[in-house]
């Protein structure tokens, strides 16, 4: 038998900070496969002047800014209700739209416990092998408690938040910001920024703290190729355990617990870097990893067992019944 609920805490590190269930169909319809769906479970504190987030909100002359990443101090606006009920919603569909059924694991040929018996009552009834569609479901907490609690936020949205992200309302009209005091400047981040057009590449965001723009002021990466930024899905790949795109394709200096895992280069180059782990929003099967990671847990068959496959059409394999069940029936299929 496989396992069919597994928690992050049973996990090592970095599959550890989502839980998944695997679910097998009921034998109605030959052509399902079966679902691996990842659970997360986001927290997120809509931080302003009222719910302020120590070390990241700073009031300076009575104005308040939020700190990014590099140490650039945004001027913040209050959030309103509609605002948050906004992000929030967007927040799980871009998400979801990002990595929910993007892949399909193929089953490997001698392993049957996904099997199921399909057709019953038809004159030929099969056994059926099912490949593995590779599902997500963020359920988000927020002011007010889970956003959604029926089962569309996921079947294992009850719990503890997975993780807890920071969310800026930034003032938009903001053409310069300044270092905060006491942060040395450096090349690459001189004491005094500007830009012409305020977007999701103007406030340094991280895996715990967004700005609105992150959703709703995507940049363009390469117009000829249709490449956006998706802040968002990035923050969510990590969420999921991912590395930037080169520590995927196998660089180790660029893991996710490296010093010099979140360097320049680490963000890939070219074709690689559109990458939704690098700058861009595209996901190659090389984005599968959490799934085969977490399906190694569920079946004990390793991961570079499952091989992925961006089609997820791809039907399952059936045997007659009537041979599946003999001792000449094929090991392998
Ligand atoms: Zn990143």
């Amino acid at each position: 038998m496989f396992k069919s609920i597994v928690k992050g805490s049973e996990a090592s590190f970095p599959w550890k900070s989502f839980d998944s269930i695997l679910e097998t169909p009921s034998g109605d319809n030959p052509r399902q496969n079966a679902w691996l769906t990842l659970q997360l479970r986001v927290k997120l504190n809509f931080c302003d002047s009222k719910t302020p987030a120590p070390g990241r909100t700073v009031q300076i002359a009575g104005k308040w800014h939020a700190r990014d990443l590099d140490g650039y101090l945004f001027p913040l606006l209050d959030w309103t209700p509609d605002l948050t009920t906004k992000f929030m919603r967007g927040f799980v569909k871009r998400a979801e739209d990002t990595w929910n059924f993007q892949f399909l694991l193929v089953t490997p040929s001698d392993y049957s416990e996904l099997d199921y018996d399909s057709g019953w009552r038809a004159a030929m009834p099969l056994k059926v092998r099912p490949n593995v569609l590779c599902l997500l479901r963020v359920a988000v907490i927020g002011p007010g408690g889970l956003l959604d609690n029926t089962p569309g936020a996921g079947p294992l949205r009850g719990g503890p938040p997975h993780r807890t992200i920071n969310v800026f309302n930034l003032d938009k009209s903001t053409g310069a910001v300044n270092l905060a005091p006491g942060v040395s400047p450096t090349a690459a981040t001189p004491v005094r920024r500007t830009f012409s057009t305020f977007n999701d590449g103007s406030f340094r965001s991280d895996d715990s703290d967004y700005d609105d723009s992150d959703l709703f002021r995507p940049r363009v990466i390469d117009e000829a190729n249709k490449v956006h930024h998706n802040t968002i899905g990035h923050e969510i790949g990590h969420a999921l355990g991912q590395a930037h795109i080169r520590g995927l394709d196998g660089d180790a200096t660029c893991a996710l617990d490296s010093a010099t895992g979140n360097d320049g280069r680490c963000y890939g180059a070219d074709m690689e870097g559109w990458d939704i782990m690098g700058g861009g929003d595209r996901l190659y099967l090389v984005n599968a990893v959490s799934w085969k990671e977490r399906i190694a847990l569920h079946t004990s068959v390793p991961a570079v067992k499952w091989s992925a496959s961006g089609v997820t059409a791809t039907p399952p394999r059936s045997l007659p019944a009537a041979i599946a069940n003999t001792s000449f029936a094929p090991t392998t299929w």
